[in-house]
């Protein structure tokens, strides 16, 4: 699976770069040729999955929230 990195900071998203690993050491050298070492802030490390960020949170936002609903079913159905 590939990944991208996005320094929040510069505005700025890698290539798609191939695995976790070489997405860990693009990070890395960002970090180190732009920011001195530092840590960015709006840093971002994410999988190649297809969707869009903006659609990626919303899938994640929907299964929390039905997970969250589901619970507060059981527990009210089991008073
Ligand atoms: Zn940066």
């Amino acid at each position: 699976m590939s990944y991208r990195y996005r320094c929040g900071t510069c505005r700025a998203t890698s290539p798609a770069l191939p695995g976790r690993r070489a997405a860990h050491a693009a990070r890395d050298r960002h970090r180190d040729q732009v920011h001195g070492g530092l840590v960015p802030d709006g840093e971002l490390l994410w999988p190649e999955t297809g969707l869009t960020l903006p659609a990626r949170r919303l899938l994640i936002g929907l299964g929390i929230g039905g997970t969250v609903m589901g619970v507060w079913n059981w527990v009210a159905s089991h008073r």
